[in-house]
């Protein structure tokens, strides 16, 4: 079989929106507040941000400043109900065109190259690009392997830039500068960490759209968190149907989650949250909500975007799929 090809990114359909921008000073006022009626013990500071290329947090460049932007390519509509399997993109020459070249990093979540696991694999994405093109992959896979279904996560080496399918990225220069820091622990409430905030920044925000990316670690604790099988030879025609081809995990700390945050779609048919995380063991994969709230311990570093980059957006779209 011929090698699969990633799409060619100049006849990619790009599209751009400006998000609104609050001071960090007043997110750090709304996250406060609605994180504090999740969570006993809530922090929220505007501070610089620590050096996030150490060991404690693994990215590929060290801040989350310079030119701070989303970008969504494909979706879910390209997994689901049947995969489409062309739907490969150059995800360091997407970045580029998005960012119109320079230092880029790029964190996040999205489905992972499959050729080079003769998979579909989740994948979490940490790259940095240098102003002369150089990619330096920090990204991980994750699948399910073997008869007993274990999680497998494996690191992407510098020579593969694509990804699959769908994908949602916080890309910035990688410059230090001011963050929004969070510590939290013992959960009250229902709500997901993210889906915590998100709906503290939606109800103070409304139309005007927001979005917010970066890292977000569990320190103590466990997440249920799904890995996709391999593709399915059946059509997936609902939520139900997904989860039970999905396979879940009950995940221990430590896990370091990438990716974004948006308040609404923007018109630009969006998927709202999506974070992926990695380990120093055999875990990673998507998160939903953690499973421990007597012990659990979140620490984010986040920043705000200026702008929306929309590549790929499906033409015809269905909205299950995005949790
Ligand atoms: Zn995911």
């Amino acid at each position: 079989m011929a090698p699969i090809k990633a799409l060619n990114t100049e006849e990619l359909l790009f599209e751009e929106k400006t998000l609104y921008q609050p001071p960090l000073e007043e997110l750090r006022e709304v996250i406060q507040s609605t994180l504090a009626k999740n969570f006993e013990n809530v922090s929220v500071e505007v501070t610089a941000c620590p050096d996030l290329k150490s060991a404690e947090y693994g990215l590929m460049d060290s801040g989350l400043g310079g030119s701070p932007m989303l970008l969504e390519v494909g979706g879910p509509p390209y997994l689901l109900p049947l995969v489409q399997r062309d739907k490969l993109y150059n995800v360091k020459e997407i970045c580029q065109k998005s960012m119109n070249g320079g230092k880029i990093l790029a964190v996040g979540a999205g489905a992972g190259p499959h050729p080079l696991r003769s998979s579909n694999c989740e994948g979490i994405y940490n790259m940095s690009i240098s102003s002369d093109g150089q990619l330096k992959n920090g990204s991980y896979t994750a699948k399910v392997s073997g008869l007993e279904e274990s999680c497998v996560l494996e690191s992407i080496p510098d020579t593969e830039p694509r990804c699959a399918l769908l994908l949602n990225l916080f890309v910035c220069r990688g410059e230090p500068g001011s963050v929004i820091k969070i510590t939290c622990k013992k959960r009250t409430g229902h709500l997901n960490f993210i889906e915590c905030i998100r709906q503290g920044l939606l109800q103070k925000y409304g139309e005007k759209c927001v979005g917010m990316g970066g890292i977000f670690k569990i320190n103590q604790g466990k997440a249920y968190q799904h890995v996709m099988r391999d593709f399915s030879k059946t059509p997936i025609n609902n939520e139900k149907e997904l989860n039970q081809w999905l396979k879940f995990f009950e995940m221990p700390a430590t896990l370091n989650a990438l990716g974004v945050l948006i308040t609404h779609e923007n018109d630009l048919d969006l998927r709202l949250q999506h974070f992926h995380s990695f380990s120093t063991s055999n875990w990673g994969g998507h998160y939903h909500y953690d499973t421990t709230p007597e012990t659990v311990e979140y620490e984010a570093y986040f920043n705000v975007a200026e702008r929306i980059v929309r590549v790929d957006k499906p033409l015809e779209t269905h909205k299950f799929g995005r949790d």
